[in-house]
């Protein structure tokens, strides 16, 4: 029997991409699978529907709606917070409310939504939070925003880690480099340039990533918290 079979397990940001294959995951195993969605309701609709799971809407950007949505989600055994924007452009000339707006999804989102699982959280519950090989390594400009926000992850894991080791509760931060994604795609234009910093020249895959989250709430990782685990192809190698 799966280690997951009727697990509570929250995705904040479930609906394509690499939470979708999270979802995927976590369901094909038996768990109790939730996901929140904002703007893709169509897709969220049919994942739900594919999956056995439930889906949400409920917007990231916003505090109280993602707080909320932990609560009203009852005690979870795992949480993983995967939703997440980029912005591209000239920072002298990026919009501030913008830039507010990524860093209310990409930071305060996934700080809040973690303390607020922990309040509930049974011995041995797990967090995860998707940041990026750019919080280590940001090698084209345009981004920083991007990169502030997940360098802050790094942070905030190895302090709740601290908080929450106590109760056997861990936090861990996933760290893609070019995943296949609406985001992403494989065949987009960075293609080339993105594959020049690589060992492996290839984009990964969603369901790549979703193996590792799966890893890191599974049985063998409850002493691994505190920490960044990067699956990247060696791009910030
Ligand atoms: P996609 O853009 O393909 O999917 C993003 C997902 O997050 C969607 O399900 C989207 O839901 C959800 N989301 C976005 N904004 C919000 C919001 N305000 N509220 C709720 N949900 C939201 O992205 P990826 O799958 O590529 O990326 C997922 C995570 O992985 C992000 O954190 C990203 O930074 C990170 N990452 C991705 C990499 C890549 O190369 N693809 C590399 C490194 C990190 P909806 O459409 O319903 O709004």
């Amino acid at each position: 029997m799966s280690f997951f079979k009727d697990k509570s397990v929250l995705v904040l940001g479930g609906s394509r991409g690499i939470g979708a294959a999270i979802v995927r995951r976590f369901a094909s195993e038996g768990a109790a699978v939730r996901f929140t969605f904002a703007g893709s309701e169509q897709a969220a609709e049919q994942l739900a529907a594919e999956t056995g799971s439930s889906a949400v809407e409920a917007d990231s950007s916003d505090r109280d709606v993602v707080i909320a949505q932990v609560r009203d989600s009852g005690p979870l055994d795992v949480l993983v917070v995967n939703a997440g924007i980029a912005i591209f452009g000239d920072s002298l000339e990026q919009d501030p409310d913008a830039i507010e707006r990524l860093f209310r999804i990409n930071i305060h989102a996934p700080y809040y939504a973690a303390v607020e699982a922990a309040r509930k959280m049974p011995q041995g519950g797990r967090i995860i939070i998707m940041g990026s090989v750019n919080g280590d390594r940001m090698p084209v400009p345009g981004m920083a925003s991007y990169a502030v926000s997940k360098s802050a992850l790094q942070g905030l894991a190895r302090g709740l880690a601290r908080d929450f080791g106590p109760r056997g509760i861990t936090i861990n931060v996933v760290q893609p480099g070019p995943i296949d994604t609406d985001a992403n795609p494989a065949e987009g234009p960075m293609k080339e340039l993105m594959h020049s910093f690589m060992a492996i020249k290839r984009h990964g895959r969603p369901e790549e990533v979703a193996g590792m989250v799966a890893w890191l709430a599974g049985p063998e990782a409850g002493f691994v918290t505190g920490a960044m685990h990067t699956i990247d192809g060696a791009f910030g190698a």
